[in-house]
């Protein structure tokens, strides 16, 4: 999985990708330009491909099992293509409760606006989707583990009662990745991801890639993508093909990481729990060995006991930086209530247990001791607060 495997090479090629910014590309006659369009080979407008693109969907394609994936400028832009591709109007969608933040609102606020209900299930139990069925409902979104509680969803039972009821299952395989979950190997319909995070991995591109098994919904996909411009730019797709040749090396280093954290991080005085699907104490622990094998991932999130004051002193010792991402090469950690769910309300976040004190950590490739002692520092001026 490692090298420039979707390429191939011939003597005195340039073995690193080339850069194509160009908008627009030639064509040699009419006729000619007529096959491009006609056999959809060939380039001729950058909305509607690009060699950039090309390259890297056939890298992530080669790490999903998937075939003819679309790139799209943002994960954003995936998930919104996914969604479009599965509903039409007088159409009804469920969604996992805990999906990222602007997943929420694409499904809550702007779907309805084209005509297009949504509700809302817990995606730890199948039932609970049963129950909110309704004889119109097309599609669900679902994410494997969820944000930032980092439980894991009933994947086996939705799997099973989409393909029962013929409904779309959409997956955003973001916070997985296809190292810790196969997703059309286990259902899903349509997987998408947010390239910005692990699979570029250096917080310097701004990409989507989405993918499905059907042929015909492959075919809107890449349709729906030139219609509606979310196409993705070439530049970011060449640091995402720059990215994407480590991928498997940095999440695995960061997977090993994240589990040494999560254990040390539950000995540290001043820290109330910690949750990592890893740990025989995650509420889904059995269910995330059968999702995920041993691939728990490199997500851990935590609560400081202290409240804002302590979460204000854990930031302000300034030995992990506060970034409202994931999937960096650097370890870093968000605060939820100041930035993905600051619009949830507090009844919501209670009963997630989503409180001042609660952090979210993306566990990144440095060495363990350095990540934990680093941890250990801010811990400690948490607790003198
Ligand atoms: N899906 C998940 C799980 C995410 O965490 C994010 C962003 O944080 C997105 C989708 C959206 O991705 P992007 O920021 O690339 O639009």
């Amino acid at each position: 999985m490692s090298g420039r495997y979707p390429r191939k090479p011939f003597e005195g090629s340039p073995l690193v990708s080339p850069l194509q910014q160009s908008v627009v590309y030639t064509a040699e006659s009419p006729s000619a330009l007529d096959a491009i369009y006609a056999q959809n080979s060939g380039f001729t407008y950058s909305r509607e491909g690009h060699p950039n693109a090309v390259t890297t969907a056939a890298m992530i394609d080669a790490l999903e099992g998937a075939s003819g994936g679309v790139m799209a400028g943002s994960g954003m832009g995936a998930v919104s293509l996914a969604v479009l591709c599965a509903v039409s109007a007088g159409d009804h969608i469920l969604g996992s409760t805990q999906l990222y933040g602007r997943s929420l609102r694409l499904l809550s606020e702007e779907m309805p606006r084209l005509g297009v209900s949504s509700d809302f299930f817990d995606p730890t139990d199948a039932a609970a989707a049963e129950a909110a069925l309704k004889p119109n409902t097309k599609a669900m979104l679902v994410e494997v583990v969820a944000n930032p509680t980092l439980r894991i969803a009933d994947m086996e039972g939705l799997a099973e009662l989409c393909a029962a009821r013929g409904i779309t299952l959409i997956l955003d395989n973001t916070f997985t990745t296809p190292l810790g979950f196969r997703a059309f190997e286990r259902g899903v319909d349509i997987v998408l991801h947010s390239v910005t995070k692990f699979l570029a991995g250096h917080s310097d591109a701004m990409l989507g890639w989405v993918a499905a098994k059907d042929e015909a919904m492959r075919d809107r996909l890449t349709v729906l993508s030139h219609t509606w411009g979310m196409t993705a730019a070439p530049f970011d797709c060449w640091l995402a093909e720059r990215g994407l040749l480590s991928f498997q090396l940095r999440y695995e280093r960061a997977q090993a990481n994240a589990a040494a954290l999560a254990d040390a991080l539950a000995d540290m005085p001043g820290i109330a729990r910690v949750v990592y699907p890893g740990r025989k104490d995650h509420p889904e622990a059995d269910r995330a060995k059968t999702l995920l094998g041993e691939n728990f991932g490199a997500m851990v999130s935590f609560e400081l006991e202290g409240g804002r004051a302590a979460a204000d002193a854990f930031a302000l010792a300034k030995t992990i930086p506060l970034a409202p991402t994931l999937g960096d090469i650097t370890t870093t950690v968000s605060h939820p209530v100041t930035s993905s769910h600051r619009n949830v309300a507090p009844e919501t976040l209670a009963s997630l247990g989503i409180n001042e004190g609660f952090f979210r950590v993306s566990v990144g490739v440095e060495a363990a001791d350095d990540i934990i002692a680093a941890f250990a520092a801010a811990t400690d001026r948490a607790r003198r607060a």
